[in-house]
């Protein structure tokens, strides 16, 4: 296997085998198929990792969970994407997108109410910011939140959110000041049980077991204690978490990039060509070499962001480049992995799914245009 663990504490290769194990266990690759072809949440498989005690990883120990280093998290995201990235989806939507929002923000009474159910597998959540015509300005957005008493009331329309059609709540991003720009954002927790609220999946062009969706709110009305850090203040807010996600980004692209690297070299190193098996040709080879150099490059990248972060050093502009590398070097390695596939890569199947997944790697989470304005800005740019 590609997958090599050179610098990883004696704890994080036991987080990464005993997820392998775990996962291959409860979501085998026939199931996984299955799931795909069905477009669904791969629901046993995060309900497995909760009753395994692995949602707990990034909470706080007061609310059951684990207190776990950026460094171990990158190890279990890297883990879980190797296996199938709609299972780190579905950790990333509420374990991190969602909930470390309640954990950074959140009052005692909030955290108590929704960390232990998120740990335990019992709640779901999303992430709801974009809008249909904004998405990197996230300033930009038109839902207001009006407040009404003991209520706020809520009109807008979200886009591309990822799980909303599984999640039991959402954290969502409205105008409380419709002409503050940033200084007039809020974060409130919205119930998708709530009447005027409706979501419709969207049909996408990879990580199907992922589905991202439209999400209408019509006057919906939110009790005013689910307002998290205060009104006017949520654009503070949103920044805070930035690091980890990016530095989470970049983990699942490389354990992405290490499957896409074993599933053509399974196949390659079967596949005969002119009387020789393909891989004693060099352009094949050479291609294997860059992948493995791609690989390692993200993944050096990934792990000094993170182990930044763990040191409390404030690594915007290591996190940023992670992202980055990672993510276009997870596209670069799954379009040469369908080149050594030949036929075989485009059609339907493991290889042409890794690509077509890797593929909003450098749109989401922040664009590679984004983080590049935020990298060259550090540079005095
Ligand atoms: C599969 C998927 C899942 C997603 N999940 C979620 C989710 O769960 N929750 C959520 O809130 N959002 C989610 N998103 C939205 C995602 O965060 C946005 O798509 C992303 O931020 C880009 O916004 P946009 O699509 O509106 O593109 P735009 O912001 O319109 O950008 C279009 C293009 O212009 C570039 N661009 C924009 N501004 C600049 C600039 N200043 N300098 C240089 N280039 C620029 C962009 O990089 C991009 O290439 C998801 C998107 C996808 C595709």
């Amino acid at each position: 296997m590609t997958y090599k663990t050179y610098g990883f504490t004696e704890h994080q290769v036991m987080v990464r085998d005993s997820i392998l194990r775990l996962l291959q266990d409860v979501l085998p690759p026939e199931e996984i198929e299955a799931l795909e072809a069905k477009d669904a949440y791969p629901i046993e498989a995060y309900q497995a990792l909760a009753d395994a005690g692995w949602l707990a990883l990034p909470f706080e120990e007061s609310y059951g969970g684990a207190n776990a280093s950026h460094q171990d998290l990158a190890a279990f995201i890297e883990a879980t994407a190797y296996h199938h990235p709609g299972v780190t989806s579905a950790f990333m939507t509420t374990c991190i997108y969602a909930a470390m929002y309640i954990q950074y923000h959140g009052s005692n009474e909030l955290k108590q109410e929704f960390l232990p159910p998120i740990i335990a597998g019992a709640r779901r959540m999303a992430v709801a910011y974009t809008e249909p015509q904004c998405g990197s300005d996230a300033a930009g957005i038109k839902t207001r939140a009006v407040r009404d008493g003991d209520d706020y009331v809520v009109t807008g329309q979200k886009v591309y959110i990822t799980n909303a059609h599984q999640a039991d709540y959402l954290v969502v991003t409205a105008k409380t000041l419709p002409d503050g720009g940033h200084r007039g954002i809020s974060l409130l927790i919205i119930d998708t049980r709530s009447p005027g609220l409706t979501i419709r999946p969207m049909n996408s062009m990879g990580r199907r077991t992922s589905l991202p969706n439209e999400v209408f709110f019509d006057e919906v009305r939110v009790p005013a204690n689910y307002l998290l850090g205060g009104e006017n203040k949520g654009w503070k807010k949103l920044m805070r978490g930035l690091n980890l996600e990016r530095v989470l980004l970049g983990a699942a692209s490389c354990g992405q990039c290490l499957k896409i690297i074993d599933v053509a070299r399974d196949w390659a190193t079967d596949r005969q060509a002119f009387g020789r098996t393909i891989t004693e040709y060099q352009a094949i080879s050479h291609k294997f070499a860059e992948m493995q150099m791609m690989t390692e490059t993200a993944r050096l990248h990934t792990y000094q962001a993170a182990a930044m972060l763990d040191e409390g050093i404030d690594a915007v502009l290591e996190a940023s480049m992670c992202k980055v590398i990672a993510t276009e070097n997870n596209f670069k390695v799954a379009d040469m992995g369908v080149q050594i596939m030949g036929g075989a890569g485009y059609m339907e199947g493991p290889m042409s799914r890794l690509f077509r997944d890797a593929r909003v790697g450098p749109i989401g989470g922040g664009s590679s245009e984004i983080m590049r304005n935020v990298i060259a800005k550090l540079m005095g740019l």
